[in-house]
């Protein structure tokens, strides 16, 4: 039986935990026993292509939102964004230079404590399969 992928038409979009494809999906300020987290994850694409991230690549997302994929598929991640994630909206995306998978992580921003801590937790992974006939 063919799963049904929303009402999206351009492209078939799934979606995975953000854990199943990074390396580390917490983020903060915060300094434990002088122990800073670590600022680096990494994606890892189906086809095995490794994308490297820091903190402040979400962080600069937060303050100026754009979208790196197609804007059909960008629309696409919105829609379905908006139908399976409720309130989570903020995110980065970015297409893979190996394979072409247009993919984007969804994040929720936290900010509170009496030090001024921040931080973010990456949530979902969407990822989008544009049919073969409609390449850019
Ligand atoms: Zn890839």
């Amino acid at each position: 039986m063919a799963p049904k992928y929303g009402r999206s038409e351009t492209a078939k979009i799934t979606s995975v935990k953000a854990e199943e494809r990074f390396d580390n999906i917490d983020f903060s300020n915060v300094v434990a026993d002088g122990m800073a987290l670590s600022i680096h994850t990494a994606y890892t694409c189906p086809c095995g292509t490794r994308i490297g991230f820091q903190k402040h690549d979400f962080e600069r997302h937060l303050q100026q939102p754009f979208s790196n994929v197609a804007r059909d598929i960008s629309k696409c991640f919105d829609e379905f964004a908006q139908e399976h994630l409720g309130r989570v909206r903020d995110y980065l995306d970015w297409v893979c230079p190996s394979c072409g998978l247009p993919a984007r992580v969804y994040f929720e921003f936290w900010a509170g404590g009496k030090h001024g801590d921040f931080g973010f937790h990456l949530h979902t992974v969407v990822e989008a399969a544009p049919p073969p006939s409609s390449a850019n």
